[in-house]
This record gives structure tokens, sequence and C-alpha cells, in this order.
């Protein structure tokens, strides 16, 4: 199939999969298509691949990653592992259900590092622009070689949207936060706590930055830690230092001012109001328009472009379900682009969205979400012949972290599983997660931590 040409923009989690989903079909003896994939950064793994920066990278592109050091995975791993590369064949040994960033990156990258991936990906090349022509059916992409300073353009058949969507902050308006005297910034350019010790800090948001930032500072020494909710609060049992509280109104200097009447005085405001899907580089009618949700309207099996189906967009939706969910995608994606999957017409696909959609509208509790969310890759499991695991276990693990979570925000993460994969049951980590400061690699893969030596 060296004829079709497939560009991938984006070398995340989903554009890898992507790659990964094309290399599994070459082994089984299949003819793959040319694949480009291109990466406006000096690395892969997307949002995994750290910066100290925040702002703009060197090439004066915006920075892409929101994580953060010490940032610890907010699911247990088994809801996430791959199922064609397990933890184990990665790590040779049992390791906790709850990894920091830097393990599950080391993860990522085990599986991608066995194959010759990397010569498909352009890195330091952003996708500026792309155009469709109806007649052609083709695909151009105009491209920045960074490094080279050069633009050129690329013409494709296919085309993977893996651009991600928590990079582009949502930054509502507070009114007197431009006098606000501190540090104000978005969850998305916060780089770890440390600077945040001693100081009375107030978090706008309520899902998960808002959490997770928030007990980030609290572990961190954090004097205390207000987190401030539009619709609902996160409503666990929060430790002394750090509580809920309604939306806040305005700012008068130091001093917010919340709904409920009260008022207080902060050091620092990090909003943690979510982000946009941005996609620059798309012009209106071939771009998704959606909010953070589990069904974005338009996309066939939450895949596929309705308007222009050969426009695939991967990883588009909220997340319970992450890495496996990309891989599912990624597979059904790759069948479709070689002929091995046909998509109905239309109209046909419009229903199909629609029901997805009357289902999503229907749900209530977190518990419902993580039922659909399933539902939907059992789907996809079903129609392309990615490994299968057993996805009702995985659901169950993801109740139970539910209410891990809300027994004890602070305890949660010391909690082990046991995978679908392998049977394995995870390793309990050698230090309690509110006792380990260090999120090292290195320190986290000692077998007997030597605490007082460490130290
Ligand atoms: P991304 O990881 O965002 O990757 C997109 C890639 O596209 C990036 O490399 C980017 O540089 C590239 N790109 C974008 N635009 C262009 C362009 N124009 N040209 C070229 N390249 C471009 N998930 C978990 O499973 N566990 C967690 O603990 C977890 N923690 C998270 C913490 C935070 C703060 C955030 C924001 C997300 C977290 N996630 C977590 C969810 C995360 O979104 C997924 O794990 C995963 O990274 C999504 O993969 P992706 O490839 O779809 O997108
Ligand atoms: P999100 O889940 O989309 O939540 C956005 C939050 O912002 C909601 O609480 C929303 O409130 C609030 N909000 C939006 N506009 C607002 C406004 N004008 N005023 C007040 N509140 C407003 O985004 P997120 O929390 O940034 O999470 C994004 C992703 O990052 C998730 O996939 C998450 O798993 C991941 N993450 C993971 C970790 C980790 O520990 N590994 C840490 C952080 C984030 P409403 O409910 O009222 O809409
Ligand atoms: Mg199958």
């Amino acid at each position: 199939m060296k004829n079709t040409r497939i560009g991938i923009i984006g070398a995340g989690p989903s554009g890898l999969a992507q790659l990964r989903a094309f290399e599994a079909a070459e082994k089984k003896g299949f003819d793959v298509p040319e694949i480009v994939c291109f990466e406006k950064q000096e690395n892969w793994g997307g949002m995994w691949n750290y910066s100290w920066r925040t702002g703009v990278g060197k090439y004066g592109e915006p920075i892409h990653s929101s994580m953060y050091k010490y940032l610890w995975s907010n699911g247990p791993k088994e809801c996430l592992e791959f199922s064609d590369y397990s933890f184990d064949e990665h790590f040779k040994k049992p390791i906790s259900s709850y990894p920091p960033r830097p393990v599950l990156f080391d993860y990522i990258q085990g599986r991608i590092n066995k194959s010759n991936a990397k010569d498909f990906i352009r890195f330091n090349t952003t996708a500026r622009w792309v155009s469709f022509d109806e007649d052609t059916k083709k695909f151009t992409i105009i491209l920045d070689d960074l490094k080279n300073d050069k633009t050129y353009s690329e013409e494709f058949d296919y085309l993977i949207i893996a651009s991600g969507h928590f990079s582009t902050p949502n930054m509502p308006h507070f009114k007197g936060i431009e006098n606000f005297p501190g540090n104000v910034m978005h969850a998305h350019d916060f780089r770890g706590a440390d600077q945040f010790k001693d100081q009375n800090i107030l978090l706008i948001g309520s899902s998960y930055s808002a959490e997770d930032i928030g007990i980030q500072c609290h572990k961190h020494g954090a004097e205390s830690v207000t987190l401030s909710y539009r619709s609902s609060p996160i409503g666990v049992d929060w430790p002394e230092g750090v509580k809920e509280v309604p939306l806040l109104t305005h700012f008068d200097g130091e001093t917010a001012h919340f709904k409920d009447g009260h008022s207080e005085n902060f050091d620092a405001v990090i909003l943690c109001t979510g982000y946009q899907h941005k996609f620059p580089f798309l012009p209106d009618e071939l771009r998704l328009k959606t909010t953070n949700n589990l069904y974005p309207d338009n996309l066939y099996k939450g895949i596929f472009f309705n308007e222009v189906p050969q426009l695939i967009y991967l990883g588009m939706q909220d997340q319970y379900y992450t890495f496996n969910m990309f891989d599912t995608q990624a597979w059904l994606a790759r069948d479709y682009m070689m002929n091995r999957f046909e998509i109905p017409n239309k109209e046909e696909r419009r229903k199909d969205i629609d029901s997805w959609l009357e289902k999503n509208d229907k749900l209530k509790s977190s518990v419902d979400h993580v039922d659909f969310q399933t539902d939907y890759i059992q789907e996809l499991i079903n129609l392309s012949d990615y490994p299968d695991f057993d996805l009702n276990k995985v659901a169950a693990m993801f109740k139970e972290w539910l209410n891990d979570k809300s027994e004890n925000i602070l305890t949660y993460r010391d909690k082990t599983f046991k995978s679908v994969v392998t049977g394995t049951v995870a390793a309990e980590h050698h230090t309690e997660w509110m006792d380990e400061l260090d999120d090292s690699k290195e320190r986290y893969l000692i077998r007997e931590a030597k605490e007082k030596e460490l130290s």
C-alpha cells in the first residue's frame, strides 16, 4: 500500500498508538501504507514529556505539557495497561499501582522503542495548516521544520489528529483578578508545589487538576488550600488545611469574595478551569468543535470525522481510560485505512453517533461515566484484533478507585490492583505516598528503600 500516505499529527500516547497499530499489522505480514508522524516537540510522549518551561519552548512554540514535578498517576496503572505490552514485560518485576510520571513515561517509551517507529517521526516539526481537496480527496499539510527554520508542504490520503486536548488553558476572567498582588497562573503552567510552601492558595475548579494540585500543595507544605467550585464540590473528606467553598465572585486586592458571602485573603491563585480543544492548524470545516466530554459530537465510533471520514481524531474524549483506549481507537482506524474495516454512509454514521450522544446525555454519576466509556471501548475491541482484555474487571477497578478516593484522598495511591493482562498483583510501594517526596524513577525502582540513608 505504499501509494497510500498517512499523516499523523502528534507523537503522544495516541499518535504512538497509531504507529504501533501499523507495526502490529506489518508483523502479521500485511502490506502497510507509508506513514509520517509530525511532532512539534523534540521528543515523543506528549503530556508525559515533562518540560520545566512555561509559555514557549526554544523555538517559540507554545509549551505542550501540562504535567508537573511530583505528578503521580491519578488512576491505577492496571486501568491503562497496554494489552500487547504489560508492565511485567517492561519492568520485569511487580511495581505499585500508582507510579509517578517518569515511571509511566518510561513504560510508554518501552513499547515504542522496540520498533523502528522513530524512523517515521519528524520531531521539531509543527503542523501549521491543513486543507482538504474535495476533488482529489487529498489533504495538504503545511509544516514548519523548526530546527532548520523551513516551511514545506506534503500531501496525504488520510490524516490522524493526535494533538491532545489538555494543553490550551481555559482562562475565565474574575472581576478584580487583574489587580491581585500575588501569583496567578493556570494549572497548565503549574510546575510543582515547592513555590507554594507556607502559602495560602486558592484553586478555582473542582475536577482532577484542582483535586491533584490541591493535594500536592498540601503534601509539599502549603499553609492552606482552598478549592472553589462552580457546579458541585469534589466532596471528599479533606484533610485539615484543605477545604472546598462555593464559587468566587470577585477579588478586591488580595481578598477573594465568594458566593456564600464569606471572604478570605490569599497569596496565590491557580485556575484549574480545564482546557480547550484547540486546533489552530485546522480550518473551520475540518475542526472538531467540542467541550471536554465522553462523546464529542461528529465523530463516528468516537474517531472518524463525519463530514470527511478520512480525517481521524484520536483521544479526543474526556478520559477515564487512556492508553488502552487510544490503542483500541488506533487499531480500528488502521483497519479502516487498510480497507479491512468498512464504514457505512454518512446518515448511518450520524444515527450511530446520535445513539451514543443520547446515552451520554443520560449519565449521572461517575460510575455511569465509567460504564459508558467501558461500553464504548468494548465496541471498538469487538471491531478489531487489538488483544482482548477483561474490560469488566477494569471497570470494576475504576469503581474501586472512585471509592478509595472518597474514603481517603491522601491514601488511595497506596492501594494495589491486579493486572488483567498478566494476573500480577501490584507491589506495595516502599514508602507511603504521603511520605514520598521524591518522584524519580531511580528512587521508585529501589526494591527496599533505605529511608534513612536516602534522606
Ligand atoms: P498528548 O499527550 O497531549 O500528545 C499530543 C502531542 O501532539 C504532543 O506531543 C504535542 O506536542 C503534539 N502536537 C500538538 N500540536 C501539534 C502540531 N500542530 N504539530 C505537531 N505536533 C503537535 N492520563 C493517565 O492515564 N494517567 C494520568 O495520571 C494522567 N495525568 C494527567 C495529568 C495532566 C496534568 C493532564 C493534562 C493529563 C493527564 N492524563 C493522564 C491524560 C493525558 O491526556 C493522556 O495520558 C495522554 O497524554 C493523551 O495522549 P494524546 O497523545 O492524545 O495527547
Ligand atoms: P476538567 O476535568 O475539564 O475540569 C475543568 C474544571 O474547571 C471543572 O471543575 C469546571 O467546573 C471548572 N471550570 C471551567 N470553567 C470554569 C469557570 N468559568 N469558573 C469556575 N470553574 C470553571 O479539567 P482538569 O481538571 O484540568 O483535568 C484535565 C485532565 O487532566 C483530566 O484528564 C485529568 O485526569 C488530568 N489530570 C491528571 C492528574 C494526575 O494526577 N495524574 C492531575 C491533573 C489533571 P464545572 O464542573 O462547573 O464545569
Ligand atoms: Mg477484537
